[in-house]
């Protein structure tokens, strides 16, 4: 009985700490606040449907538990990739792409080798090259690029990737590459460590495109969403392989800061005055600034909790709080406090962040698509409702997520 017992305190604690990011309630709050950051023309349209804007705000999270490529766009493991400014990624996509695949060889037997590497192509944002040495032979980047455009964009969801042979010796030969193998398949070693810039900038053109179309199901669903991941970026532990202190022994810490914390203090101590939208010039630069601003953040996430838990009375920090007929085990109100004042208000000082940002890229859209006037289109609330809505609530309630849990 008393196992059993403990063992339901333990999954209650997981529930809470770890596969929420703000919180439903957090991220419900920081997309309803952003609506009142926009000017007079816009504002009408979004005040019109802020329980949407704010309801859908989890949409992301839900949709975690239905498709194994929806967490990492929750997240990128900076660290993984060295030290900031992280002049070694490159902002753009197929960059990115062109940057970090390995092209692999299957050769008669089955064997699975390495044919073109990506460490032979070093990246420097300062100063990109022009060409990178395979074979002995100088291969043009901007060709290169087009390559990869063309033969390894197409199948980033496709479980098999592979690279149409005809299409390799159509390019390499032209270098007196020769190519030979059984198959060719293109192996994406960056983005199982999360992309969350990358989908913001992928969320800003579709956000774009959806206003250009004055659809309005897709420029509220997609408003909705983009709000979550931008929230997301806010988060220092969403920048960070130690995302959940698991590799400094504070594990629970991800939950603790990015949902205990506002809970807690949200309503009652938190400033929203937070100004009004902006236009975002270079939107890729902008998202990149947001998490190298998380980023940032990290150590003293980490370190301030640390030295925290080493002072303040042991049978003090864990709690278990009565939420509704269960027992859930969290951090106590005093210590969360505590932790709280050392961090200086920096969960709110995000929060607020987070919230000035998401009203700026909504605005930003809706400038760049030549401010199109929504208030008189009808909107049929029906339409709201997809199928994919649907699939992604059943997904949710089965509980079982894919991919990590940040
Ligand atoms: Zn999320």
């Amino acid at each position: 009985m008393k196992i059993k017992y403990s063992i339901l305190l333990l999954l209650g604690f997981l529930f809470l700490s770890s596969t929420v990011d703000w919180g439903f309630f957090g991220h419900r709050r920081i997309n309803k606040l952003a609506c009142f950051t926009l000017p007079q023309d816009l504002f009408g349209f979004y005040k019109s449907n802020i329980d949407y804007i704010s309801d859908h705000a989890v949409d992301p999270d839900k949709r975690r538990y239905a498709s194994k490529f929806e967490a990492i766009r929750h997240y990128i493991d900076l660290d993984i990739w060295g030290e900031a400014p992280f002049n070694n990624i490159p902002r753009d996509w197929v960059n990115l792409m062109m940057h970090y695949t390995t092209i692999k060889k299957i050769n008669s037997r089955g064997d699975t080798l390495t044919w073109l590497d990506r460490d032979l192509l070093p990246y420097d944002l300062r100063k990109p090259s022009k060409s990178f040495t395979f074979q002995n032979k100088e291969i043009d980047y901007r060709a290169y690029r087009s390559f990869i455009y063309d033969n390894v964009l197409n199948t980033y969801y496709d479980d098999d990737r592979d690279i149409s042979k005809k299409n390799m010796s159509a390019f390499f030969g032209k270098y007196g590459i020769a190519v030979k193998g059984a198959r060719f398949i293109a192996v994406d070693e960056f983005t199982e460590h999360g992309i969350v810039p990358f989908h913001l900038a992928f969320m800003q053109k579709k956000l774009e495109k959806a206003f250009l179309a004055k659809n309005i199901p897709s420029i509220l669903r997609l408003s909705a969403e983009m709000g979550h991941y931008l929230g997301d970026a806010h988060v220092p532990l969403h920048t960070t392989e130690n995302y959940n202190g698991q590799l400094t022994d504070q594990l629970g810490i991800h939950g603790f800061w990015e949902s205990r914390i506002p809970e807690l203090f949200a309503d009652n101590e938190y400033d929203y005055f937070v100004g009004k939208a902006f236009y975002i010039e270079d939107k890729e630069e902008y998202f990149w600034d947001v998490v190298l601003d998380s980023h940032a953040l990290v150590d003293s996430v980490l370190l301030i909790e640390k030295n925290l838990s080493k002072t303040f009375p042991q049978d003090q920090q864990i709690c278990y709080d009565d939420r509704g007929n269960q027992l859930t085990r969290t951090q106590c109100k005093e210590y969360a406090k505590a932790y709280s004042l050392r961090m200086n208000g920096m969960v709110e000082g995000r929060m607020r962040d987070a919230i000035l940002a998401i009203g700026s890229v909504w605005y930003t859209a809706w400038v760049d698509a030549g401010q199109p006037e929504l208030s008189n289109l009808g909107i049929d609330k029906e339409v709201l409702t997809t199928e994919e809505d649907t699939e992604v609530n059943n997904a949710f309630k089965s509980n079982k997520i894919k991919g990590r849990e940040h």
